[in-house]
């Protein structure tokens, strides 16, 4: 199975409005990223997942669940279930009962089972290449989007923002925000484009290796000299 890591929902509003960041800020946020890259060279999504369909239901999984629970699901689900048609139609309640351990079962069962039958449909059985398209689909926001585009075809068209990436760039004070759409445009300002999906990636791998929710390892972090939040 093809490896490759992430992970989630709700919004459909768009990205359009520019932030103007001044020069320091944005010559920071370059030297974090060049420092995550050195740090996290290899740094991919972590769900496992062989097609784009898989890709998306596995990022639907991991909404407030681990990777490695979502990984242990879908090796069971995708040998019965592997493709949008499949998902489509099987029965709610025995997808529900393969799900279950990711929590929001129902919920996620709901979506997933919504959004392959939207798939068949409407996208002749292929997870769409466009954003616009893909937020149509029920239980996909920016941040799934973000990853089923960037993993699943290649394709940058913005940064995801987990809690991890919501955690870290406050810290760094890359934004002052706390609303996702917000936090992704003032990251899009930032960054060079093409690095927005790697930036978000190493940003996820630092914040479950050092600079944890409860409590950041400062002292062991190489990030230190770049971050306004070090032992705050
Ligand atoms: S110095 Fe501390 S708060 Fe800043 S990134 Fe590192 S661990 Fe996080």
């Amino acid at each position: 199975m093809a490896k490759s890591k992430t992970s989630i929902k709700t919004t459909t509003k768009k990205v359009t409005k520019k932030s103007s960041p001044n020069k320091a800020t944005k010559q920071r946020s370059q030297d974090i990223f060049a420092l995550l890259t050195k740090l996290y060279p290899d740094a991919t999504c972590s769900l496992d997942y062989e097609t784009p369909v898989q890709l998306l239901v596995a990022t639907i999984l991991s909404a407030q669940c681990t990777d490695e629970r979502v990984n242990k699901v879908t090796l069971t689900l995708f040998a019965k279930f592997p493709d949008a048609p499949a998902l489509a139609e099987c029965d709610r309640e025995e997808l529900e009962t393969l799900i279950r351990s990711t929590g929001f079962y129902r919920n996620k069962a709901k979506n997933i089972q919504g959004a392959c039958q939207m798939i068949v449909t409407d996208f002749e059985g292929e997870v769409p290449r466009q954003m616009e398209q893909l937020l149509k689909l029920p239980g996909v926001a920016r941040k799934t989007a973000n990853v089923v585009l960037a993993h699943g075809y290649g394709i940058i068209q913005g940064v995801t923002v987990d809690t991890h990436v919501k955690r870290l760039s406050n810290r760094w004070k890359l934004t002052k925000s706390d609303n996702p759409i917000q936090i992704e445009r003032d990251l899009m300002s930032l960054l060079p484009q093409p690095e927005w999906e790697n930036f978000s990636i190493r940003t996820i791998y630092h914040g479950r290796a050092i600079c944890k929710a409860r409590k950041p390892d400062c002292n062991s972090c190489q990030l230190a000299h770049l971050c306004p939040s070090v032992n705050v």
